[in-house]
């Protein structure tokens, strides 16, 4: 069962989503503030956070700044119409979807569904698979048709953010957070590209013509082929 969290301070709309939502198996918290909030993120519980971005004592993405900080819980925003302008800042600071009110539960359910499907928890399973690419995560190492790929610890971690976020496109920024906060040190936009530049040279069977890691020009990057966990 998964385990959500709303952060909502509109009560109408908060009920008719949580008791959907509840009808449809998930578990689910509610949120009516910034602060409590954040209390509730704090407990690391829930596998998807939607977050509305009026709230009486603070800001939707600013409690996603505060997330990303140390978790890449998949984050879905909720947002007026003259909000929509703003959702790219949204979706640059970690975002992985938005919906517009007023909508339909029925698709807020789907967009649950979809990012839910692309998240694949790490720490339930023991293998990420990709065609050729197989990536151990008790042994955290890469193979190749059954060969090890010697990967540098932020090339690792690397391929891991692409794979386990598949057919999803992860801005520039959003991997350079997840990269600074595990190895310690500051990644900059160029080491980015070099990073990426090298594990395509390592993984890919021609790294100009990549199948695996895409380029999103103006964004950032994608895995693009299907990955399955084992
Ligand atoms: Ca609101």
């Amino acid at each position: 069962m998964s385990r959500i969290l709303l952060v909502e301070d509109d009560l109408t709309l908060a009920m008719g989503i949580e008791y959907s939502l509840k009808n449809e198996g998930y578990y689910l918290d509610t949120a009516r503030s910034f602060a409590e909030g954040k209390r509730f993120v704090d407990t690391g519980k829930y596998d998807l956070i939607i977050l509305d971005i009026g709230l009486p004592d603070g800001n939707g993405f600013d409690l996603c700044r505060y997330i990303r900080r140390n978790s890449m819980v998949p984050v879905i925003f909720l947002t007026a119409q003259d909000e929509e302008v703003n959702i790219v800042l949204g979706l640059d600071i970690g975002g992985d979807d938005y919906i517009t009110k007023p909508f339909r539960i029925r698709e807020l359910i789907s967009r649950i569904k979809a990012v839910l499907r692309r998240t694949v928890t790490v720490d339930q399973m023991e293998c990420l698979v990709s065609k050729d690419i197989k990536v151990n995560l008790l042994e955290s190492k890469v193979y190749k048709k059954d060969k090890v790929v010697w990967l540098t610890p932020s090339e690792y971690k690397l391929i891991v953010i692409l794979m386990t976020n598949f057919h999803q496109v992860l801005p520039r920024v959003k991997i350079l957070e997840s990269l600074w906060d595990v190895d310690g040190d500051f990644v900059d936009d160029n080491s980015l590209s070099v990073y990426i530049r090298r594990l395509r040279e390592k993984i890919e069977e021609d790294s100009s013509n990549p199948l695996y890691i895409k380029t999103v020009r103006g964004v950032g990057y994608t895995w693009d082929e299907e990955v399955r966990s084992e």
